[in-house]
């Protein structure tokens, strides 16, 4: 047993936890052994105290079973019609396996855009915590059925890391039908090892994460990684581990090794920053040169039209921008105070200079980009859009 893992596990009473498609099917269809496991594991814990929302994958799959495809489907009405026939069978199972335990279970179905709006954001967090007030077990997917690629999470993995803000969890565990994250591909030639411990995302740790996703789920490795990035920046550990394995959460929550464990940023960010790094989409971009570029990360200062390289994208006012440097690469993301047009307008000018150039449009906000609040400075490297 690691003293750090059962340090940063001691504290964890509020846990979210992912289950993929992987773990959670069989042969035939939904796996109800594992699921009455797992089960098992979190009434026991939840007698205890402790808190559960759970992220479950498996609708699809279930709804392919059920219609008897050997095929997997191809078109996106498929798959919606899929999980229409799934999400219902996927709640059933749960709610008689929590049932057994004299636990009551709720379904809450969720599309980014439910989301990127503020309003219905609070109102999620309220209705999610009243549920746990209520010691009831929430159990959130996708809202699969009217999902569009432009509201879509894109993968459960996502949906997890998004609602860990929401929940305001101390612990994410994503249950997949791996062990964790290895060094390299563990269905290459070449023998791999599993990492244990992440303290930091760095470049290797992105590389190490397989592309390819698995059979069953939707995001395979990368995505779990790109969902750790997210969780650890905003102070929540994050474990990847094997959904299969008897007595997991036993093993994750008495600090015993398995699997990998994500080390939470030190410094973290607040919820109403992360839902602007993380849960807000891009509507596009500005470059900023070297100067700016020092100035946002290493002084906390606002963005000034004099760093500007250049803009991309169709923005308006309020819009959120992601702000990148030379190379390319992201360093910050805010709500910007001036559409694409005029930031066209006045990149490389000195502030003194925007009056002349928008006129009168400079009286609405003649803050620019300067409000701290406006522009983020994240310090954290955001994930790719
Ligand atoms: N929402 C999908 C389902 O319930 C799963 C997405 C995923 O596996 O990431 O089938």
């Amino acid at each position: 047993m690691s003293e750090e893992r059962i340090s940063i596990l001691k504290g964890a009473k509020r846990i979210l936890v992912k289950i993929g498609s992987g773990v959670l099917t069989g042969d035939d269809g939904l796996d109800l052994d594992i699921i009455e496991h797992l089960v098992d594991e979190i009434s026991e814990y939840s007698k205890k105290g402790f808190h559960f929302v759970i992220v479950s994958s498996g609708a699809i799959a279930s709804g392919v079973h059920r219609m008897g495809f050997k095929e997997s489907l191809k078109s996106l009405p498929q798959k919606q019609a899929a999980a229409a026939v799934g999400q219902g069978r996927l709640m059933r199972v749960y709610s008689n396996a929590f049932g057994r335990h004299g636990l009551v279970t709720a379904q809450v179905l969720l599309t980014m855009s439910d989301l990127t709006d503020r309003q219905r954001f609070l109102n999620i967090r309220n209705t999610l915590s009243t549920l746990t007030e209520w010691g009831v077990v929430p159990i959130i997917n996708e809202n699969d059925t009217v999902s569009v690629d432009e509201i879509k999470f894109g993968d459960n993995d996502n949906l997890a890391a998004m609602t860990a803000n929401i929940t305001e969890a101390n612990l994410l565990i994503n249950l997949t039908n791996t062990e964790g994250l290895y060094d390299r591909d563990p269905r290459g030639p070449e023998k791999s090892r599993l990492i244990s411990l992440v303290t930091e995302i760095t470049d290797e740790i992105e590389a190490a994460a397989s592309s390819e996703a698995d059979t069953v789920g939707m995001g395979g490795m990368k995505s779990k990684v790109i969902a750790a990035r997210k969780v650890t920046a905003f102070g929540i550990p994050y474990i990847i581990a094997h959904g299969k394995k008897t007595g997991i959460l036993n093993d994750i929550l008495s600090g015993r090794e398995t699997g990998t464990l994500f080390l939470p940023m030190a410094q973290h960010m607040k919820s109403k920053k992360y839902w602007i790094a993380f849960t807000l989409r891009s509507r596009g971009k500005i470059c900023i040169d070297k100067g700016a570029k020092d100035a946002i990360i290493n002084q906390g200062r606002s963005l000034l039209p004099s760093g500007i390289v250049s803009v991309e994208g169709d923005f308006r006012v309020g819009d959120p921008v992601t702000c990148v440097d030379v190379n390319g690469v992201s360093i910050a993301k805010g709500l910007v105070n001036y559409s694409s047009s005029d930031i066209d307008r006045i990149k490389g000018l000195k502030t003194s200079r925007i009056e002349q150039v928008l006129g009168d449009k400079q009286n609405v906000m003649p803050d620019l980009i300067r409000h701290p609040e406006h522009i983020e400075i994240t310090g954290f490297r955001l994930p790719p859009e």
